[in-house]
């Protein structure tokens, strides 16, 4: 079970690296940032734009995050099978 107490979009003032694909997040852009606990324990999560919303389409809430997927999709890193990088070129 996991409950989210913060959820928001903010401005990057120190690049890190997205909690979703791994990649960094530069200075200066957009993130969506979250916070809560996660079988107990406290998390925080930031993750790129694309990231969080194809975080949102998935049935999450017993699955924790571990900067194992694509960036911008729900594929496991390394091994993207959909269209999403042929259409974010289109
Ligand atoms: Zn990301
Ligand atoms: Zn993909």
């Amino acid at each position: 079970m996991s409950e989210v107490f913060k959820s928001k979009i903010v401005k990057i003032r120190k690049q890190r690296s997205c909690s979703w694909c791994g990649e960094q997040i530069e200075k200066g852009h957009q993130a969506h940032a979250a916070a809560g606990t996660f079988d107990g324990d406290f998390f925080s999560t930031t993750m790129h734009i694309e990231c969080d919303r194809s975080w949102q389409t998935l049935p999450h809430g017993d699955e924790y995050i571990d900067q194992g997927m694509c960036r911008g999709c729900t594929c496991e890193r390394g091994n993207c099978g959909c269209a999403k990088n042929t259409e974010a070129q289109a």
